[in-house]
């Protein structure tokens, strides 16, 4: 067994909430870049050219992208060879987090109860975990700050397998046609699908993660995802919300297994402020 102290996956996460809060991701800025150029309308052209002014003083000045700093996912993929040592690898992860949003003065946004109360954990804790074990003697570790305002505007259908492709896109589009305006566009797109209820949504999440342009290594997916960015850039809702051709820079589609009587479908929207990162231990 490789021994791995919980203390290494704290500063891990320490460290990515830190950067990616503060630093605009290079894929996301090449993006935007791209439609600045080719953005239709000259209102669309100025705000994304000021989403791309406030990433260079972010970064200059190590102050958060958006004021708000998003809730913290954690994808941990943990080697079945590794033995965690020195305490709680569930704690290390909210200690990471507690001291990246302490320490970058960060927006603290998670509240206790849901429902009644709404009471500010104060250190944007708990983190949201999500862990799976794998093969090999690595701790690989995906993180998101994601935000709320996009999160608000996704969406989960049970869909039947009969409605096949078509459905699936109808749904999509008309997911962004009703909420994209007010998930600070341009916005990315995660799409799942296949698994269950609870799983479509997660690999919706995923989708996120994987660096933009990166198209779904099955050719059918990969069709489907340059349908969908057609499509949504055809809704005109553009920069800002305020028309354009820039809705969404990158639709990303993730597939799994599912049950003969269904086909779940799930779409998680992502600001332009997409905020990820990935360390392996
Ligand atoms: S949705 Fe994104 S850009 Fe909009 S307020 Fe939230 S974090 Fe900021």
């Amino acid at each position: 067994m490789r021994e791995v102290e919980v203390a290494r996956v704290e500063e891990a996460v320490r460290r990515l909430f830190l950067k990616m809060n503060c630093h605009m991701l290079p894929d996301v800025r090449t993006s935007l870049e791209k439609a600045r150029e080719e953005e239709v309308s000259e209102l669309g052209r100025s705000v994304l050219e000021d989403l791309l002014q406030n990433a260079r003083i972010a970064a200059d000045e190590e102050v958060p992208l958006c004021q708000d700093c998003g809730m913290a996912v954690v994808f941990l993929e943990v080697g079945q060879e590794v033995a965690f040592t020195g305490g709680s690898l569930r704690e290390a992860v909210d200690g990471g987090v507690r001291r990246a949003y302490a320490e970058g003065c960060l927006r603290k946004s998670v509240v206790c109860d849901p429902l009644f109360d709404r009471k500010n954990s104060g250190d944007n804790t708990p983190a949201i975990v999500h862990f799976d074990v794998v093969p090999g003697d690595k701790v690989r570790l995906l993180a998101t700050a994601k935000g709320m305002g996009s999160e608000n505007m996704s969406a989960l259908a049970m869909m039947r397998a009969a409605d096949g492709p078509e459905g699936v896109r109808d749904f999509v589009v008309e997911t962004v046609r009703r909420g994209g305006a007010n998930a600070c566009p341009p916005i990315i797109v995660g799409v799942g699908i296949g698994g269950n209820f609870e799983t479509a949504p997660l690999l919706a999440k995923k989708a996120l993660l994987r660096p933009l342009g990166v198209r779904n290594g099955d050719v059918r997916y990969a069709r489907l995802e340059g349908e969908l960015l057609e499509r949504i850039n055809g809704l005109g809702i553009g920069p800002a919300g305020y028309g354009g051709t820039t809705t969404v820079l990158a639709v990303q589609v993730e597939f799994a297994a599912t049950h003969i009587a269904g086909m779940p479908v799930a779409v998680n929207i992502c600001c332009h402020a997409c905020r990820h990162g990935e360390i392996v231990l």
